[in-house]
């Protein structure tokens, strides 16, 4: 996909403050049927066992709209498990992003083309790389709660050249570089 090839593997597609940001309206204008979460810091921070209300009612609204959903997760089975009891989604632990095997298959699974789908995640180096990796589009979120060890700080600041110039959505939007 030509948008990714030019803004390299590490370069998030757009930036979103949070999920609740990337509305289904915006994403069935984009042409987007299927998204493929992580779940970690991106919809959850790593203590929430279960979503809330306010998870599963977004989450739910994507479906509503019918734009498939998956997640996507490096994390364990019994995490993963738990927290989409209640939803039913298509599951895929233990994916090892950045490999994009486990994101390509959710795709698969959608029975849709890359091109229709995008994958949404809080970091580059797994999350940015495998949904490339597989020619999908990548929206990043900053993550919700970080772990205070030295290897996330570390990661973090890693990935700081690569955010430095990236537009936040709307600003995105405003300057009419949607794919249509
Ligand atoms: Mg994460």
């Amino acid at each position: 996909m030509e948008i990714n090839a030019k803004k390299g593997l590490l370069r998030p597609d757009i930036l979103f403050s949070t999920i609740y940001e990337i509305t289904p309206a915006f994403l069935l204008e984009r042409g987007i049927r299927g998204v493929v979460f992580d779940i970690d810091n991106t919809i959850a921070p790593y203590e929430i066992e279960r979503p809330t209300e306010k998870m599963k009612a977004y989450l739910l609204a994507l479906k509503e709209s019918g734009i498939q959903v998956a997640f996507v997760s490096n994390n364990r089975n019994d995490r993963t498990v738990l927290f989409n009891e209640e939803l039913g989604f298509p599951c895929y632990c233990n994916a090892k992003k950045p490999f994009p095997g486990k994101t390509k298959q959710a795709v698969r699974d959608f029975k849709i083309r890359p091109d229709q789908a995008v994958a949404i995640g809080d970091q580059l180096f797994t999350d940015c790389l495998s949904a490339h990796l597989a020619r999908m589009e990548f929206f990043i979120v900053p993550p919700i709660r970080d772990k205070r060890t030295w290897f996330f700080r570390l990661k973090r600041r890693m990935e700081r050249p690569f955010l430095k110039s990236l537009k936040k959505y709307p600003e995105y939007a405003r300057k009419g570089e949607n794919r249509q």
